[in-house]
Protein backbone atom coordinates (compact mmCIF):
# COMPACT_ATOMS: atom_id res chain seq x y z
CA UNK A 1 0.00 0.00 0.00
CA UNK A 2 2.60 2.42 0.94
CA UNK A 3 4.31 1.81 -2.47
CA UNK A 4 1.10 2.69 -3.89
CA UNK A 5 0.89 5.57 -2.90
CA UNK A 6 4.42 6.37 -3.09
CA UNK A 7 4.18 5.23 -7.46
CA UNK A 8 0.89 6.42 -7.91
CA UNK A 9 -1.20 9.90 -7.99
CA UNK A 10 -4.40 9.37 -6.00
CA UNK A 11 -6.47 11.40 -8.44
CA UNK A 12 -5.64 10.44 -11.65
CA UNK A 13 -3.76 7.31 -11.02
CA UNK A 14 -1.03 8.42 -12.94
CA UNK A 15 2.43 7.67 -11.81
CA UNK A 16 3.75 10.72 -9.04
CA UNK A 17 6.81 12.71 -10.08
CA UNK A 18 9.47 11.14 -7.89
CA UNK A 19 8.29 7.81 -9.43
CA UNK A 20 9.08 9.38 -12.81
CA UNK A 21 11.97 11.38 -11.95
CA UNK A 22 13.26 7.68 -10.84
CA UNK A 23 12.15 5.28 -13.39
CA UNK A 24 12.47 7.79 -16.36
CA UNK A 25 16.12 8.27 -15.86
CA UNK A 26 16.30 4.27 -16.10
CA UNK A 27 14.43 3.91 -19.36
CA UNK A 28 16.46 7.00 -20.68
CA UNK A 29 19.68 5.66 -19.98
CA UNK A 30 18.86 2.06 -21.83
CA UNK A 31 16.84 3.62 -24.48
CA UNK A 32 19.37 5.33 -27.22
CA UNK A 33 16.02 7.01 -29.38
CA UNK A 34 13.13 8.34 -26.82
CA UNK A 35 10.98 11.30 -26.21
CA UNK A 36 10.03 13.19 -23.67
CA UNK A 37 7.02 15.16 -23.29
CA UNK A 38 5.51 18.06 -21.05
CA UNK A 39 1.46 18.58 -21.14
CA UNK A 40 -0.16 21.71 -19.64
CA UNK A 41 -4.00 22.18 -19.35
CA UNK A 42 -5.05 25.49 -20.88
CA UNK A 43 -6.75 27.83 -18.89
CA UNK A 44 -7.44 25.20 -16.27
CA UNK A 45 -7.92 27.81 -13.44
CA UNK A 46 -10.85 29.21 -15.21
CA UNK A 47 -12.35 25.99 -15.29
CA UNK A 48 -12.37 25.63 -11.77
CA UNK A 49 -13.64 29.14 -11.40
CA UNK A 50 -16.14 28.21 -14.17
CA UNK A 51 -17.35 25.14 -13.20
CA UNK A 52 -15.91 24.64 -9.50
CA UNK A 53 -13.37 22.48 -8.08
CA UNK A 54 -14.56 18.78 -8.57
CA UNK A 55 -15.73 19.61 -12.26
CA UNK A 56 -11.60 20.71 -12.52
CA UNK A 57 -10.78 16.98 -10.75
CA UNK A 58 -13.16 15.26 -13.67
CA UNK A 59 -11.00 17.04 -16.11
CA UNK A 60 -8.01 16.10 -14.58
CA UNK A 61 -8.97 12.41 -14.59
CA UNK A 62 -10.79 12.72 -18.03
CA UNK A 63 -7.19 14.03 -19.21
CA UNK A 64 -5.37 11.39 -17.39
CA UNK A 65 -7.69 8.61 -19.24
CA UNK A 66 -7.50 10.17 -23.03
CA UNK A 67 -3.26 10.23 -22.11
CA UNK A 68 -3.03 6.90 -21.37
CA UNK A 69 -5.57 5.66 -23.98
CA UNK A 70 -3.20 6.89 -26.46
CA UNK A 71 0.03 5.77 -24.63
CA UNK A 72 1.54 2.14 -25.10
CA UNK A 73 2.31 -0.40 -22.03
CA UNK A 74 6.21 0.63 -21.92
CA UNK A 75 5.52 4.74 -22.14
CA UNK A 76 5.70 6.16 -18.81
CA UNK A 77 3.15 8.19 -17.93
CA UNK A 78 3.42 10.25 -14.72
CA UNK A 79 1.43 13.75 -12.99
CA UNK A 80 4.53 15.97 -12.95
CA UNK A 81 2.33 19.04 -11.36
CA UNK A 82 -1.19 20.12 -10.37
CA UNK A 83 -2.81 20.80 -13.80
CA UNK A 84 1.20 18.86 -15.92
CA UNK A 85 1.66 15.51 -17.17
CA UNK A 86 4.93 14.25 -18.12
CA UNK A 87 5.28 11.12 -20.77
CA UNK A 88 8.42 9.58 -21.82
CA UNK A 89 8.30 7.26 -25.04
CA UNK A 90 10.69 4.97 -25.07
CA UNK A 91 12.11 3.50 -28.55
CA UNK A 92 10.28 6.59 -30.23
CA UNK A 93 11.50 8.53 -33.02
CA UNK A 94 10.81 12.27 -32.50
CA UNK A 95 8.60 12.18 -36.05
CA UNK A 96 6.57 9.17 -34.49
CA UNK A 97 6.84 10.96 -30.95
CA UNK A 98 4.56 13.90 -32.84
CA UNK A 99 2.29 11.23 -34.27
CA UNK A 100 0.94 9.97 -30.96
CA UNK A 101 1.11 13.29 -29.11
CA UNK A 102 -1.16 15.24 -31.89
CA UNK A 103 -3.61 12.20 -31.73
CA UNK A 104 -3.40 13.06 -27.85
CA UNK A 105 -3.74 16.77 -28.25
CA UNK A 106 -7.02 16.35 -30.84
CA UNK A 107 -8.54 13.05 -28.52
CA UNK A 108 -8.40 15.80 -25.48
CA UNK A 109 -10.00 18.90 -27.30
CA UNK A 110 -12.64 16.62 -28.61
CA UNK A 111 -13.47 15.97 -25.02
CA UNK A 112 -17.18 16.81 -23.60
CA UNK A 113 -17.14 16.35 -20.17
CA UNK A 114 -21.20 16.73 -18.98
CA UNK A 115 -22.02 18.33 -15.59
CA UNK A 116 -24.23 17.68 -13.20
CA UNK A 117 -25.77 20.79 -13.63
CA UNK A 118 -26.33 19.83 -17.28
CA UNK A 119 -23.23 22.02 -18.51
CA UNK A 120 -20.72 20.86 -20.80
CA UNK A 121 -17.14 21.26 -20.04
CA UNK A 122 -14.74 21.50 -22.97
CA UNK A 123 -10.46 21.14 -22.37
CA UNK A 124 -7.70 21.65 -24.33
CA UNK A 125 -3.86 21.07 -23.69
CA UNK A 126 -0.82 22.38 -24.85
CA UNK A 127 2.51 20.12 -25.21
CA UNK A 128 6.41 20.84 -25.27
CA UNK A 129 8.43 17.56 -26.69
CA UNK A 130 11.88 16.77 -27.07
CA UNK A 131 13.82 13.89 -28.83
CA UNK A 132 16.82 13.97 -26.48
CA UNK A 133 20.18 12.24 -28.22
CA UNK A 134 18.42 12.33 -31.60
CA UNK A 135 19.36 15.98 -32.71
CA UNK A 136 22.56 16.95 -33.31
CA UNK A 137 25.00 19.09 -32.23
CA UNK A 138 23.95 18.17 -28.49
CA UNK A 139 25.08 15.51 -26.01
CA UNK A 140 24.98 11.57 -26.72
CA UNK A 141 22.90 11.23 -23.07
CA UNK A 142 21.09 13.88 -21.61
CA UNK A 143 20.04 13.80 -18.54
CA UNK A 144 16.15 13.55 -17.68
CA UNK A 145 16.19 16.81 -16.10
CA UNK A 146 17.83 18.26 -19.24
CA UNK A 147 15.75 16.77 -21.50
CA UNK A 148 12.38 17.71 -18.98
CA UNK A 149 14.09 21.39 -19.31
CA UNK A 150 13.71 21.38 -23.05
CA UNK A 151 10.43 20.09 -23.12
CA UNK A 152 9.03 23.20 -20.46
CA UNK A 153 11.00 25.77 -22.88
CA UNK A 154 8.73 24.42 -26.07
CA UNK A 155 6.03 24.08 -23.58
CA UNK A 156 6.29 27.57 -22.53
CA UNK A 157 6.31 28.63 -26.58
CA UNK A 158 3.21 26.73 -27.31
CA UNK A 159 1.39 28.59 -24.38
CA UNK A 160 2.50 32.08 -25.99
CA UNK A 161 1.69 30.84 -29.74
CA UNK A 162 -1.85 30.20 -28.68
CA UNK A 163 -2.38 27.03 -27.06
CA UNK A 164 -3.85 24.08 -27.96
CA UNK A 165 -0.54 23.11 -29.71
CA UNK A 166 2.46 21.23 -29.76
CA UNK A 167 5.77 22.38 -30.15
CA UNK A 168 9.14 20.64 -30.14
CA UNK A 169 12.48 22.25 -28.96
CA UNK A 170 14.61 23.68 -31.08
CA UNK A 171 18.03 24.04 -29.09
CA UNK A 172 19.77 20.80 -28.41
CA UNK A 173 19.66 19.36 -25.05
CA UNK A 174 22.12 20.18 -22.32
CA UNK A 175 25.19 22.00 -23.04
CA UNK A 176 25.34 25.50 -25.21
CA UNK A 177 25.98 24.67 -28.89
CA UNK A 178 29.74 26.20 -29.66
CA UNK A 179 31.88 26.14 -32.73
P1 LIG B 1 -2.35 28.21 -18.71
O1 LIG B 1 -3.31 28.10 -19.87
O2 LIG B 1 -1.34 29.30 -18.94
O3 LIG B 1 -1.70 26.93 -18.37
O4 LIG B 1 -3.22 28.70 -17.46
P2 LIG B 1 -3.82 27.80 -16.29
O5 LIG B 1 -5.04 28.49 -15.75
O6 LIG B 1 -4.00 26.38 -16.74
O7 LIG B 1 -2.62 27.78 -15.27
P3 LIG B 1 -2.48 28.28 -13.76
O8 LIG B 1 -1.13 27.80 -13.35
O9 LIG B 1 -2.80 29.73 -13.64
O10 LIG B 1 -3.59 27.52 -12.95
C1 LIG B 1 -3.50 26.18 -12.65
C2 LIG B 1 -4.66 25.85 -11.73
O11 LIG B 1 -4.73 24.45 -11.45
C3 LIG B 1 -4.54 26.53 -10.37
C4 LIG B 1 -4.84 25.44 -9.38
O12 LIG B 1 -5.80 25.84 -8.45
C5 LIG B 1 -5.41 24.32 -10.21
N1 LIG B 1 -5.17 22.98 -9.67
C6 LIG B 1 -4.00 22.43 -9.32
N2 LIG B 1 -4.17 21.18 -8.86
C7 LIG B 1 -5.51 20.94 -8.88
C8 LIG B 1 -6.33 19.81 -8.52
O13 LIG B 1 -5.86 18.76 -8.06
N3 LIG B 1 -7.68 19.94 -8.70
C9 LIG B 1 -8.23 21.07 -9.22
N4 LIG B 1 -9.56 21.09 -9.38
N5 LIG B 1 -7.50 22.15 -9.54
C10 LIG B 1 -6.15 22.09 -9.38
MG1 LIG C 1 0.62 24.72 -15.20
MG1 LIG D 1 -2.30 25.26 -17.32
Amino acid sequence: LLRRIAHFDGLTQAHTRPYFMDSGSALLARSATSAVVLLDIDDFKAINDRHGHDAGDRVLRAVSDTCRANLRAGDLFARYGGEEFAILLPDTTAVAAGAVIERMRSAIAALELDLPDSRTVRVTASFGITAPGQRRPGPADPSLEQALGAADRALYRAKRGGKNRILFDLEPVGVAMSA
